[in-house]
């Protein structure tokens, strides 16, 4: 049976950051008991709608917050997930914290549970900008995360920062990956801020009440980033992550890249549980209900359950089969992000049965002549100016 990957999604905030258009609610903290149970009735009705447990071998808690949950609610989770599923012995158990939630002794009790990938949400090192994002920490907060999670035996730690805010200089965001460099991570999540409709944020720019980002700015500071993290000894393998190519004094494995999200990348079958979660497998992009509360009293035991067909389950609310084009032609966008890895023919060939070179010849075709792919073998790559225009190629597969 094929390996899936596992999200958990942990709706809850302290704060809604105004630029933030993510499924998660701030102030319903009370709901998190009831919600923690639900997430365990809805592991325990997906996995038992299979005759033989799954393999697992990623797990990630994303968010919201997971770092707001109690040690005790994760360990509870994780031991729920254990009985249901055939979790791989060195699965990547990964969770999202918000280095304004966390003291030395809860990332010990997690990294006691098993959890070994954390992956904090440091956003700048400015104070400025960290207000102006509305974030609830600082940088000196990040400082004590990465010590107090070195401390507690994390040896896979990863930074997610922004770039492209409103009128942001381009000295501050070389200041501020300097100071995230100094703290060495294993890996970088680096995103450009996208103003989304419906976020405070949004509005205002609409509004004309703060500047929109420069576009051409932004990709400035992706290139300079991309040279910071390179001379860094970092490498490139997806359009915004990057990871050390070898850390062997804290760990044997040479490549610390996500495996949770390549997953993702490389279009392969995970399952979405908790609130607004999304899934594939079985052939279906699931979905689920998107409201804490709603998805609360969907998995209440005193519901009469439906006859659940893996992986619906009673939270699910749309679920959409994926034929064989959609397929190929998201297997194509998705892999295209991956830098170095790129999308093989060969393992296309022995996915779809049928060579990429073929059925998108012309699409193919486009993206050389624009510059934007290249071949490398059998191994079709973005091209450097294709990592900054990424939206021009995928837009040829959708
Ligand atoms: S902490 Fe993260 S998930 Fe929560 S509101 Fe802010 S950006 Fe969104």
């Amino acid at each position: 049976m094929q390996s899936h990957s596992i999200y958990i999604h942990i709706p809850f905030c302290q704060h809604r950051c105004n630029y933030c258009d993510f499924n998660t609610y701030a102030g319903l903290e009370k709901l998190i008991p009831a919600y923690v149970q639900a997430l365990q009735r809805e592991i325990f009705l997906i996995a038992n709608t299979m005759e033989e447990k799954l393999p697992v071998h990623t797990v990630f808690f994303g968010g919201g917050t997971p770092s707001l949950l109690p040690a005790s609610a994760l360990t509870q989770i994780l031991h729920t997930l254990k009985a249901n599923f055939a979790a791989q012995h060195d699965a990547e158990i990964s969770l999202e914290a918000n280095p304004g939630t966390l003291t030395e002794n809860y990332l010990c009790e997690l990294r006691n549970m098993g959890i070994n990938r954390l992956s904090l949400g440091m956003q700048s090192a400015n104070p400025r900008e960290l207000k102006f994002l509305e974030r609830i920490h600082d940088y000196a907060d990040v400082i004590h995360a990465v010590q107090w999670a070195r401390r507690a035996g994390f040896d896979n730690l990863s930074l997610d920062l922004i770039f492209g805010l409103p009128e942001q200089r381009t000295k501050v965001w070389v200041e501020s990956l300097k100071l995230a460099l100094e703290l060495a991570p294993e890996h970088f999540s680096l995103y450009a801020l996208t103003l989304e409709h419906g976020t405070p944020l949004g509005s205002w720019a609409a509004r004309g009440l703060i500047p929109e980002p420069d576009p051409d700015l932004a990709a400035d500071m992706y290139e300079l980033a991309t040279e910071m993290l390179d001379v860094a000894g970092y490498q490139q393998y997806e359009i915004s992550n990057w990871t050390l190519a070898s850390n062997v004094e804290r760990r044997e494995s040479p490549d610390l890249a996500c495996l949770h999200n390549l997953q993702y990348w490389r279009n392969q079958p995970y399952l979405g549980l908790g609130a607004g979660a999304h899934g594939f497998a079985n052939g279906l992009r699931t979905v689920n209900v998107l409201s804490p509360k709603a998805y609360i009293q969907r998995l209440s035991t005193s519901n009469v359950q439906p006859a659940t067909i893996f992986p619906r389950t009673p939270a699910t609310i749309e679920a959409n089969s994926i034929d064989r084009d959609t397929e190929m032609r998201e297997t194509m966008f998705m892999g295209l992000r991956l830098t170095r890895e790129g999308v093989s023919d060969a393992r296309f060939l022995a996915r779809f049965g049928s060579s990429m070179r073929q059925i998108f010849a012309q699409e193919i075709q486009q993206l050389l002549d624009w510059e934007l792919l290249m071949w490398e073998n059998d191994t079709l790559h973005l091209t450097p100016r294709g990592r900054l225009l990424g939206n021009q190629v995928f837009m040829q597969f959708v």
